[in-house]
Formats: C-alpha cells, sequence, structure tokens
C-alpha cells in the first residue's frame, strides 16, 4: 500500500499557488481575495473556515471573514452577497454550509455570481463542466483530481465506484471520472443509500471514491485487491486524547483496507488538504481573470 499524502501535494501546490499570487500581486497591485460568509456556529464548520482562510494568508491572498449568528434573515444574507457579487475587490465568494432551516441553500447558491463561484457550486458552473467548459470545479472533486494527477493514478478504462451522491462531492465526482480526459476515461457507477447490494458493487471496483459521512462505512471485504482508494468522508468524534478536543474518522476503515489497497488517503492528512487547494487555485484562477475573462 502507498499513502496518497495530501501534507506532502497540498504543500508542494500551495508554493506553486503562493508564486503566481505574488504575479498577480505585481502585476495588478492587489492580491487575490477571498471572502467567507459564515453562518451559526457549527463547530466543523468554524474549524473548515479558518483553515481556509489561514491557507489564504499562507499563499499571499487576501481573506475576508463576514460572520453572522443563527438569526441572520435570508434577505440580510442575499443583500449581503449581492453587496459583494459587486466589489470588485474580491475574486472568491463562498458561503459555509450547513446553513439554518429557514435560509434556502439553493437561493443561496444561485445568488452568488458565478464568475465569484469558488466553491463550484452554482449551476452556471455545474452545467459548464458537464459540458467540459471552462468552468470553476467543485473544490473537493477538484482536489482529489489534482491528486490522481500527482500521483499519475491510471484512470484509464477503470471502474470506478462513487458511493454518495450529494451535489457538491459525489454526482460531480462521477462526471469528472466518465470525462473523456486525465484522470478519466473510467467506468463509473454511482451509488447511494437505495443501492442494492451494495458491497458487491464496491467490491468490483478498481478505484473507489468514498463521500458517504459514516465513520467507517467501507470495510475491506468490500475492496478488491489493489484497489485505489478516495476517502473524502470527514466524521468527527468527541476524544479525550486530542488537543483539540475531537478526533476525525474517515468513511473507509483505513487499518484494514490499508492492507489490501494499492493507493489510499489517510483522514486527516489527505483530501481535506487538496479541498482547500481546489478552492485556492479557482480563486487564484479567479484573479487572473483565466475562466471568465
Ligand atoms: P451528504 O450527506 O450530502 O451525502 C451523503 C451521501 O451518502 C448521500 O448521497 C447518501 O445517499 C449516501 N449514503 C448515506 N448512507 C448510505 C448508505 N448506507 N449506503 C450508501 N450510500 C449512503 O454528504 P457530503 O457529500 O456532503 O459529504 C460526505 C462526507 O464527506 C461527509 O463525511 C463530509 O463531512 C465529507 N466531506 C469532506 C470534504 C473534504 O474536504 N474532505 C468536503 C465535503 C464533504 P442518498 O442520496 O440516497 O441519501
Amino acid at each position: 500500500m502507498q499513502l496518497l499524502d495530501g501534507k506532502f501535494v497540498s504543500e508542494k501546490l500551495k508554493q506553486e499557488i503562493a508564486a503566481e499570487a505574488a504575479g498577480v500581486l505585481a502585476t495588478k497591485g492587489r492580491k487575490p481575495h477571498l471572502v467567507a460568509i459564515l453562518v451559526g456556529n457549527d463547530g466543523g464548520s468554524e474549524t473548515y473556515v479558518a483553515s481556509k482562510m489561514k491557507n489564504c494568508e499562507k499563499v499571499g491572498f487576501k481573506s475576508s471573514l463576514h460572520r453572522y449568528d443563527n438569526s441572520v434573515t435570508e434577505e440580510e444574507l442575499l443583500a449581503k452577497i449581492e453587496e459583494i457579487n459587486r466589489d470588485e475587490d474580491v475574486d472568491g465568494l463562498i458561503v459555509q454550509l450547513p446553513l439554518p432551516k429557514h435560509i434556502d441553500p439553493e437561493k443561496v447558491t444561485e445568488k452568488i455570481d458565478y464568475k465569484k463561484d469558488v466553491d463550484g457550486f452554482h449551476p452556471v458552473n455545474l452545467g459548464r463542466m458537464m459540458r467540459n467548459l471552462p468552468c470553476f470545479i467543485p473544490a473537493t472533486p477538484y482536489g482529489i483530481m489534482m491528486m490522481l494527477e500527482e500521483y499519475k493514478i491510471e484512470t484509464s478504462g477503470k471502474h470506478c465506484v462513487v458511493v454518495g451522491r450529494s451535489n457538491i462531492v459525489g454526482s460531480p465526482m462521477s462526471i469528472l471520472m466518465a470525462r473523456n480526459a486525465y484522470p478519466g476515461n473510467c467506468t463509473v457507477t454511482l451509488t447511494h443509500s437505495r443501492t442494492k447490494d451494495l458491497k458487491n458493487v464496491v467490491a468490483s471496483a478498481d478505484i473507489i471514491v468514498a463521500a458517504i459521512g459514516k465513520k467507517n462505512f467501507v470495510t475491506a471485504d468490500m475492496v478488491k485487491p489493489g484497489a485505489v482508494i478516495i476517502d473524502v468522508g470527514i466524521n468527527r468524534e468527541v476524544s479525550e486524547t486530542t488537543k483539540s478536543g475531537y478526533k476525525l474518522y474517515g468513511d473507509v476503515d483505513f487499518d484494514n483496507v490499508s492492507e489490501k489497497a494499492s493507493w489510499i488517503t489517510p483522514v486527516p492528512g489527505g483530501v481535506g488538504l487538496m479541498t482547500i487547494v481546489g478552492l485556492l487555485k479557482n480563486t487564484l484562477a479567479s484573479a487572473k481573470k483565466e475562466i471568465y475573462g
């Protein structure tokens, strides 16, 4: 088994991004700028947003955070998005999910100017991705594709089984792995909670992408010897043995599955770090007007 090392790859790619960000500053007189909106105080969301902001600073981007408590109205939030859409100093805007129940995430996603939608969730970006046109690719799938590329993982003709069909991970991942490009050219099976005989479907995979949100869901008996394992899951559990007070687990039973896999991403230290790189790459591309002129 070999590790798909998110720490190593993300550090390397962030150095390249930092060099390009310096170029943007030199030519445009300003840094690439990412704005994040965070509503409420969900522990996971706090951590993700803090990490995104910290990484922006690391690569020489400007970052701004707008915080709201759970009582913010949908109107207030949409008005803020509108204001940021118009701000020429901003290249990328993300709204951390999940949002409180009284706010419609679809309305929020559609309100963001697709030219600043560096999370790649807007229907215009998803539609363009579907058609293989330049667009912002959702950050997690984008990060996974960079990881596969970095380790030159063979994908052509392979059977890729994606477990989970969310709009932000599973579904876009299935499209990217099936498209006529590298990484890609896979035969893809997209599975979910209604899939019959999931165990055997997953056991037939050359590449498994697990994006379910259930600790140790993919067990060794579901894995073909030599399979490539991409573990997207981030499951937080309270822990008395860690400084932060919690511990992270993937969707894959790493200890046992790693004995059968050819390549595997650890959690933490895998896909999560690459997601940040995806976000930074999209923000940089926006600042350089590479996608939407
Ligand atoms: P969602 O909850 O939106 O989707 C989960 C998917 O898993 C659904 O499609 C669901 O099926 C499917 N599922 C649930 N239970 C089963 C089951 N028993 N058998 C088969 N399929 C099942 O999750 P996300 O895609 O947003 O996230 C998935 C995981 O990835 C989470 O742990 C999340 O924290 C993590 N994540 C990690 C990121 C990173 O950067 N590493 C980024 C984003 C997410 P159905 O549609 O039928 O309900």
